[in-house]
């Protein structure tokens, strides 16, 4: 993605830029909130849980922000959709329904298929979110698709063995991760 700066005034420091949109003059959102440029965020909250951010304007208030309108339809907002799926992109968001409230998001993990890890692995599968579960086992978790069936899962100690790092290897990653961010000491 090309560097490029906010067009407004922003100022919280746990948002991450996720570039700007421009709409349309005569799109509905453009006319709702008088502009044509949004800057897009990302917001890693501890309190209220992630978020997207659409800011339109310099003054505290010119924002609108929240997942539940990121979506299409009469109820959505298109600037948030947008952002939602740039933070998908760049992996600050999973792409896939995960039930769990317990777990907790690694990011994602995409194999291309001629790479080693996918050439070894035992289920051919190239995009993964990755989450840990801390109730429990500290089991690791790869989801692949949104049914509830969908994920592959491995205890923690069980990927200290090369053939099933070899076997599983987003599952390998997600362990990698979480000791990295100290969700899981090595
Ligand atoms: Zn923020
Ligand atoms: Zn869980």
């Amino acid at each position: 993605m090309k560097k490029e700066k906010p067009h407004f005034e922003h100022d919280c420091d746990c948002c991450k830029f996720l570039g700007t949109l421009t709409l349309p003059e005569d799109n509905e959102t453009s006319k709702r909130y008088e502009t044509t440029v949004f800057d897009l965020y990302f917001c890693k909250q501890e309190i209220f849980g992630d978020t997207v951010i659409s800011r339109y304007g310099n003054k505290g208030y010119e924002y609108s922000s929240g997942l539940r309108f990121a979506e299409e339809g009469e109820f959505g907002h298109p600037n948030l959709l947008e952002a939602k799926q740039r933070a998908i992109k760049l992996g600050y968001l999973p792409q896939f329904d995960h039930d769990c409230d317990a777990c907790i998001f690694l990011g994602s993990v995409s194999y291309t298929k001629d790479s080693e890890e996918y050439k070894k692995a035992r289920y051919k599968i190239t995009d993964f979110d990755l989450y840990i579960c801390p109730s429990g086992l500290n089991t690791l978790i790869a989801r692949h698709g949104s049914e509830g069936w969908e994920y592959l899962d491995r205890e923690y100690y069980e990927l200290e063995d090369q053939v099933n790092i070899d076997k599983y290897p987003a599952l390998a990653e997600a362990r990698k991760r979480a000791i990295e961010l100290g969700h899981l000491s090595k």
